[in-house]
């Protein structure tokens, strides 16, 4: 069961404090719980490659406290495991060798977790907020008859968490009393888990008895020279008043100059001027670059909830009054079709 503790308003979140009989009670619980507090992560792996969000869900493991396991499961597994024993945070793996989950499948996975959260005792499962955590996380939580916790973007203590709600236009406190902890981890909130010097132990398990009625036939992935949208260092973003997609061309253009991915508001995307793969926001991608750059984008909740959290934000906008300029570390007032040739000359 989740209780809400209280909510805040405003975009930026004012700091508040729990009360101290709250806070008091909230340190004896986690004092008295450390010993037992043990973590299990689900990797997310493509090509062999763990997913950069897991490696935030790891350290988001680690700040809870506890042992910290790992579950790698597919049929590239074993080489995968091998990569995740060298995490910073990461104290034991688990391997399941099987091709039956391969692809993600939530049908397969749902019951490995269980399996193993079972055979460890593990008091918290996480995994990333990706669209994969959010497939399988719920299936554990209807198994295990508790709630789970979406989207964290911060740790109070082992059972207390933060989450936005409404867009991020507000964070949320929660407590969970459920004993098991099912949680899915905001990749934007924690920094990514680095290697260690050493590695930690590995250890096979038996694969349970899955049924999985969907069959994979094929993932075809939009593919470009540019860096990808959601691990990319810079982004440019365009918004509606590119007025087309030939408009559009000029985000691209700056955007190859500093080797940054590219990113749209959902205006130009709905106005077919790119991709929706390139769309930033709350229905589009959470990302967090050391540098944003939002051209012509006004600035709506809902695109601030999926870029807010970048280092640096830049924005060009005619209107000086632009919402975007309230969360913006530079404002360039003017027209984005002198300013952004210019940029990109002298880029
Ligand atoms: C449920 C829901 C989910 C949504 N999800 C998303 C989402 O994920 N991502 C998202 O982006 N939106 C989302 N939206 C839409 C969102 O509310 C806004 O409509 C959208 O973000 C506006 O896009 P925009 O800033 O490009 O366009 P506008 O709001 O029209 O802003 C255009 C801006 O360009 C400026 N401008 C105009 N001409 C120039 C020029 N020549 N040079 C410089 N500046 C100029 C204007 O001053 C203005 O500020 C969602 C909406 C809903 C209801």
């Amino acid at each position: 069961m989740i209780s809400r503790l209280f909510k805040s308003s405003g975009f930026i979140s004012p700091r508040i404090s729990l009360s101290k009989n709250l806070t008091s009670r909230f340190l004896s619980r986690n004092f008295e719980n450390r010993a037992s507090l043990s973590s299990l992560v689900f990797i997310e792996h493509k090509d062999k490659k763990i997913d950069n969000a897991t490696l935030s869900t790891i350290t988001a493991a680690k700040q809870l406290g506890g042992e910290v396991s790992a579950i790698v499961a597919g049929s590239d597994a074993s080489e995968v495991a091998t990569a995740v024993s060298k995490l910073n945070g990461v104290d034991k793996v688990y391997v399941a060798n099987n091709a039956v989950f391969d692809n993600n499948h939530a049908e397969a996975i749902s019951p490995l977790l269980l399996a193993v959260q079972k055979q460890i005792n593990s008091t918290h499962v996480l995994a990333s907020h990706s669209s994969v955590g959010k497939r399988v996380i719920p299936r554990l939580a209807a198994k295990l008859d508790v709630q789970q916790i979406s989207d964290i973007t911060g740790i109070q203590n082992e059972s207390t968490f933060t989450r936005p709600i409404y867009a991020g236009n507000a964070n949320e406190t929660v407590e969970s009393t459920d004993s098991i902890k099912l949680i899915t981890v905001r990749n934007t909130a924690f920094t990514p888990a680095e290697n260690k010097d050493s590695a930690s132990s590995i250890e096979d398990v038996n694969s349970p008895d899955v049924q999985v009625k969907s069959k994979w036939i094929k993932e075809e992935v939009s593919k470009g020279d540019r860096p990808d949208l959601s691990s990319a260092k810079i982004v440019v973003s365009g918004g509606r008043a590119v007025k087309s997609a030939e408009g559009f061309k000029l985000i691209q253009d700056l955007a190859d100059k500093l080797g940054a991915g590219v990113g749209a508001s959902r205006a130009a995307v709905d106005a077919g001027y790119c991709d929706n793969s390139l769309q930033v926001g709350q229905t589009g991608k959470i990302i967090a670059p050391e540098l944003y750059i939002a051209v012509g984008i006004s600035g709506a909740i809902q695109h601030l909830a999926g870029m807010k959290d970048s280092k640096v934000i830049v924005s060009i906008n005619k209107d000086p009054d632009a919402p975007i300029f309230q969360i913006s570390d530079y404002s360039l007032v003017g027209d984005l079709f002198q300013i952004l040739p210019e940029l990109t000359q002298k880029a």
